[in-house]
């Protein structure tokens, strides 16, 4: 375990009192270490959780080559033969396969088989011509013997065959310890007869609010006091990352009570997440009891909104202090948090790529900081990404949080964006 002081001198350009954004990343994914125990979990108690070990498959999916459409099967070499004149390759119909049953029997040169989607082809076939290209030329040589005409030009050999293995090949690994299961992830492992993964287990993150002009949800209003949000939205960014919230509400600025829940969170939690009172020249008694229990580095970071920050470890706990404004309390969790939180849980996820907008607006910026602004992303008629900063970017403005679908990030060395200029955003979806 290092402490906060090696990492500190690893790391290039290290300046607690102006903290680039991107440097606070690099120190967390130093400072954090995936969690090592595992639970056994049955797919459907697996969403959300990251798997333990690699999954190999057992099987080859699909299990045979089959049928992509509902046509007719034949070996495609004859597309390449055929009469000299150009005209349609006609093939006698020899019987239907079925879906789910296998056919037996063989095609010989010259014929083909009636078969629907997901039926499996037998050996010698390989191409599938769609029945809506064929002519069906019922009885037209002997009896009551269906022939088909296929056009030329239309198909190459290999068509509409879906190929043995060729979602997932049998003794490969089908899914990577650190993948973050998804909804798509449950069903390839379902597609492989998998009921039953390792996952690492939760994370236990403890969490409250620090500052005493906080009312909880219940308490009656009080002149110069605000109700704490921080709480509610703090619990619901952690669960959706699949973490156990131990809800620790509000606790007062007493040096005893202060150190007592530390101690209670400490004992209990992976990480401790707290909000407000980590700002230079408050006076309050929550940086003293952090760096009396714990190695606690206080930042102020280049970026808006969110400069001041607490970080380090109390026990065997990380510790987040986050500052106390709304804004910056979700946003110092989504640009930090929430990334050091998925490396705990020992996902291996790249963070979601930022996607580019074209800023409706110019949006000022000074360069040596990161600026965070809550936008509305929407798209062009002809598909383009645009992007339109909410008018109040107040850091305790909550609303505008719910009013935004993402953040514009306006990166460390960034200036000015002029109308039409295209910048970064961060999209709510999947996070918020
Ligand atoms: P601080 O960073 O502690 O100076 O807090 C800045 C401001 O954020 C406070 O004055 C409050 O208005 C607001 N604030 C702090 N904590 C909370 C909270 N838990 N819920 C809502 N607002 C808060
Ligand atoms: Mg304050």
């Amino acid at each position: 375990m290092k402490t906060l002081d090696a990492i500190a001198a690893e790391l290039e350009g290290y300046d607690p009192q102006a903290l680039r954004a991107d440097r606070v990343n690099e120190f967390l994914s130093r400072l954090v270490e995936p969690v090592l125990e595992q639970d056994q979990v049955s797919i459907f108690q697996a969403l959300g959780r990251v798997l333990g070990s690699d999954v190999i498959s057992p099987v080859s999916v699909p299990p045979h080559d089959n049928s992509a459409m509902d046509g007719y099967a034949f070996d495609g070499g004859q597309l390449q033969t055929g009469n000299a004149d150009g005209g349609p390759l006609v093939l006698q119909v020899v019987g239907t396969a079925l879906a789910g049953k296998a056919w037996h029997g063989m095609v010989k040169p010259g014929q083909c088989l009636k078969i629907m989607t997901g039926a499996v082809l037998p050996q010698q076939l390989d191409t599938v011509v769609p029945q809506e290209f064929v002519a069906v030329r019922s009885g037209a040589v002997e009896g009551n013997v269906e022939f088909i005409a296929i056009p030329r030009g239309l198909l190459q050999a290999g068509d509409n065959r879906r190929k043995c293995g060729e979602d997932l090949m049998e003794g490969q690994p089908a899914l990577r310890k650190g993948t973050l299961l998804t909804p798509a992830a449950l069903g390839l492992l379902a597609s492989l007869g998998i009921g039953q993964v390792t996952v690492m287990r939760k994370l236990r993150i403890a969490y409250f609010s620090t500052v005493d002009e906080i009312l909880s949800v219940g308490e009656a209003p009080r002149e110069g006091a605000v109700y704490d949000s921080n709480r509610y939205t703090v619990f619901g960014l952690l669960t959706r990352l699949g973490c156990d919230v131990i809800d620790m509400g509000v606790v007062h600025d007493e040096p005893g009570l202060l150190e007592a829940a530390f101690q209670h969170a400490a004992s209990q939690a992976d990480a401790i997440i707290t909000s407000g009172g980590v700002s230079v020249g408050e006076a309050d008694y929550t940086k003293l009891i952090m760096r009396k229990l714990g190695d606690v580095a206080f930042w102020k970071i280049a970026m808006r909104p969110g400069r001041p920050m607490a970080v380090g470890r109390i026990g065997q706990s990380i510790l987040f202090g986050l500052p106390g404004n709304p804004v910056a309390v979700m946003v110092t969790f989504l640009a930090f948090v929430r990334p050091a939180l998925l490396r705990m849980m020992g996902s291996t996820q790249a963070a979601t790529p930022l996607l580019k907008a074209r800023s409706l607006a110019p949006l000022r910026k000074k360069p040596g900081r990161t600026e965070y602004q809550r936008g509305i992303v929407s798209q062009t008629g002809d598909g383009v990404l645009q992007v339109s900063a909410i008018g109040n970017q107040g850091s305790g403005v909550l609303s505008s949080m719910v009013q935004a679908n993402g953040l514009i990030v306006l990166h460390h060395k960034q200036g000015d964006v002029g109308a039409g200029d295209e910048v970064d955003v961060m999209m709510f979806e999947g996070v918020l």
